[in-house]
């Protein structure tokens, strides 16, 4: 071979690896990304559509605050070019496991781009059940994938901007239910205080024996605070959460006389069976449970 096209094959093999040709639709080429958990991946797999290889680590009704990842896990994030967080302290298992991976892919963490809530015991990481906040979520996700894979900017625009009029739509529907049911009402008992956000933007107020993650147990103090609360300000139902040991709720209600609402979903979708499949779907269904449960 001649040096002259050795280096004409060397020039060649640079120019397709700067361009790599995304816009082939085989499922090879689709952009891998990966996503700590199941609200975060309903998000990108909305703006992503069919360009993304979507992996999703913590999955449907699955507790993102307390997981063990397996070396999958670890095997999809070194492969993966983005990989997407709530970050806010939220995933505590998750930097041991990149740094492990040695992954070249970009960590997009999410909740640091909204306004943070924190109590004495730190960070709030539930940002996503304010739908104001899922709106910069969503551009932040539009935006990282745009940035590694510019021949989908305009698919990345396009979904994200119909998404996020849905959002617009989600949001003042849960406005005008909850503003229908008396202030005085508008107070539940949940498991973990994962509501924060929810309590700001919506005014419902959530009181909850275990705090902002599941890490640690509820004390019976804590409990004994609750049933009292509930007792005092005549709190009308206790949810129970799909992250959460039902048994706690249970007992609350059971000790107050507050009606057991349903289930909600704090933390993680439902499987595709259920109905909170998908983030706006999980909203609605918890709105929907509250207002039932808190009718006069
Ligand atoms: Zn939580």
């Amino acid at each position: 071979m001649t040096s002259l096209r050795f280096l004409m094959m060397v020039l060649f093999t640079a120019l397709c690896g700067a361009a790599p040709a995304r816009a082939e639709t085989a499922a090879g080429d689709k952009l891998p990304v990966v996503a700590s958990f199941s609200i975060i991946g309903d998000l990108v797999r909305q703006v992503g559509g069919d360009r993304v290889s979507l992996t999703t680590i913590v999955g449907p009704e699955g507790d993102a605050h307390v997981y063990q990842p397996s070396p999958a896990d670890g095997r999809k994030i070194a492969q993966a070019r983005l990989i997407f967080v709530n970050g806010l302290d939220f995933e505590g298992w998750l930097q041991r496991l990149i740094d492990a991976t040695k992954t070249h892919g970009l960590i997009v963490p999410l909740g640091n781009g909204v306004k943070p809530r924190s109590n004495e015991e730190g960070l709030d990481p539930h940002a996503w059940q304010d739908v104001s906040n899922v709106r910069v979520y969503v551009e932040e996700i539009r935006d990282a994938l745009a940035g590694v894979d510019p021949a989908g900017a305009e698919t990345y625009e396009d979904n994200a901007r119909a998404y996020i009029d849905r959002l617009k739509a989600l949001d003042e529907e849960i406005v005008k239910t909850l503003s229908a049911i008396p202030p005085e009402r508008r107070r539940v008992v949940s498991t973990h205080d994962a509501f924060g956000y929810f309590s700001a933007r919506y005014g419902v107020t959530f009181l909850a024996p275990q705090g902002v993650s599941t890490e640690t147990e509820a004390s019976a103090k804590d409990i004994a605070r609750i049933i009292d609360d509930v007792k005092d300000h005549r709190a009308p139902a206790v949810f129970l959460e799909n992250v959460s040991d039902p048994r706690l709720a249970k007992r609350i209600a059971a000790e107050t006389g507050a009606r057991l609402g349903g289930t909600l979903y704090s933390d993680a979708l439902s499987g595709a069976r259920g109905d909170g499949a998908t983030y706006i779907d999980m909203m609605r269904h918890n709105v929907k449970e509250l207002a039932k449960a808190l009718a006069p």
